[in-house]
């Protein structure tokens, strides 16, 4: 690996980033929280590629290294282990701030569930802080990427960033949905009391490839089940609905959102709406029409239903989604193939 990334480094500094001419585009500096995590370090690829300079903050408390590890060694990026609810000093124009413990196991079933929902409030309240406060001290363009779940259990199908959610305050998920409530009121509140530019994107259940394999949502775990020929476990009945996106669709959202004109909030989901069942039908045509289904209790407080209404995004934005459920999954899944059985055991699994 030392090897690789001398070369690595040779390389990028061998070939500075060409801009075709007449797209002559300043390269800015950029720091993403959170992005040595699944969104995070997506991201972080597109930003790379596209020649700014970016600086990951990461605690690694879901997030890893290995995500990343292709970067090591380019002068234009750079890792730095800090956990935002620290305050912390750098020079920057732009800021994604997506550093949250976001998998549900972190907060709905961990044995020390009151340590880790206070973690993921403080991330969400104290580290959100950080990283406005931040944003005032440099003058830099905030995004606060901000979840589906401050819709609650809707009562309003599909959801529009009108609808102002149904959300329960003191049940088990609360910490992450009143944390997500309370980032996005701390945002605007900067936004309109500091001058601050600020973005905001609700984001609606998101895979792809890096996802976390035993972080406890739900196509992670049908997924890695299906492989291991394990059965898949469907909460409760399996006829609650998600709305599934591909992550490439979420970075170019994520992406124009920043560039745009516009704080929104914006939804950026799939609007493509599968119960679990559903679900559960796609990934035996995907991996083994064989994998059975073994019916679990619910969590407390899941929501019904679930899918965005792009509307806004569609108009303002000029963004909507363009790979299917059926078209993402195999990409997820020869990821997963890869990390649970390595290379070698690809044909065997
Ligand atoms: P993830 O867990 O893979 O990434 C989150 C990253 O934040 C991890 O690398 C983690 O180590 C880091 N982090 C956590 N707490 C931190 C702290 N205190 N200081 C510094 N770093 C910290 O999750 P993800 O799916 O990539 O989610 C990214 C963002 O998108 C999160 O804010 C999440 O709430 C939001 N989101 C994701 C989804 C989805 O379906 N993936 C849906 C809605 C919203
Ligand atoms: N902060 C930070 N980095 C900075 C500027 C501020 O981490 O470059 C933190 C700061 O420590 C504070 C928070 O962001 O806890 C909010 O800062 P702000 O200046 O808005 O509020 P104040 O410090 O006046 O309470
Ligand atoms: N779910 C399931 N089996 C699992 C994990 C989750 O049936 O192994 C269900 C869960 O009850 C919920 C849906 O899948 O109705 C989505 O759960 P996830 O935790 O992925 O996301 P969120 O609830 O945050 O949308």
């Amino acid at each position: 690996p030392v090897a690789l990334n001398r070369r690595v480094l040779y390389e990028s500094q061998q070939k500075p980033v060409r801009i075709p001419t007449g797209l002559k585009r300043k390269s800015s500096r950029i720091l993403v929280t959170g992005g040595a995590g699944f969104v995070g370090s997506h991201l972080v690829d597109r930003l790379i590629a596209r020649g700014d300079n970016v600086i990951v903050v990461d605690n690694f408390f879901t997030g890893r290294k290995e995500n990343l590890l292709h970067h090591f060694g380019n002068p234009r990026f750079e890792l730095i282990r800090h956990d935002v609810v620290e305050p912390i000093l750098l020079e920057v124009d732009q800021i994604y701030h997506l550093a949250c413990p976001a998998s549900p196991v972190h907060y709905k079933f961990n044995p020390v569930k009151t340590i880790i929902s206070f973690l993921l409030y403080k991330t969400n309240v104290v580290g959100t802080l950080n990283m406005l406060g931040l944003a005032k001290r440099v003058g830099a363009r905030f995004l606060l990427t901000s979840t589906s779940e401050v819709y609650g259990d809707p009562l309003q199908h599909p959801q529009a960033e009108s609808y102002w959610g149904n959300v329960n305050p003191i049940g088990v998920r609360s910490c992450y949905d009143e944390g997500k409530r309370t980032a996005e009121t701390l945002t605007m509140d900067y936004h309109r009391g500091a001058g601050i530019e600020v973005r905001i994107a609700r984001i609606f259940n998101t895979y792809g490839p890096r996802m976390c394999i035993d972080d406890g949502r739900v196509v992670s775990n049908f997924v890695a089940q299906a492989l291991r020929k394990e059965p898949m476990t469907v909460y409760g009945d399996g006829k609650q609905t998600r709305s599934f996106q591909y992550v490439s669709d979420l970075v170019e959202g994520l992406m124009r959102l920043m560039e745009g004109e516009h704080v929104g909030p914006f939804n950026l989901g799939n609007p493509g709406e599968f119960t679990m069942l559903q679900l559960a039908e796609v990934v035996q045509e995907t991996i083994d029409p064989k994998a059975k289904i073994e019916f679990r209790p619910n969590t407390e407080d899941d929501p019904h239903m679930r899918k965005p209404d792009i509307t806004r995004a569609k108009e303002l934005l000029g963004w909507e989604p363009t790979v299917s459920l059926r078209k993402g999954l195999p990409l997820m899944v020869s990821d997963f193939r890869q990390r649970i059985f390595g290379d070698t055991a690809t044909s065997a699994s």
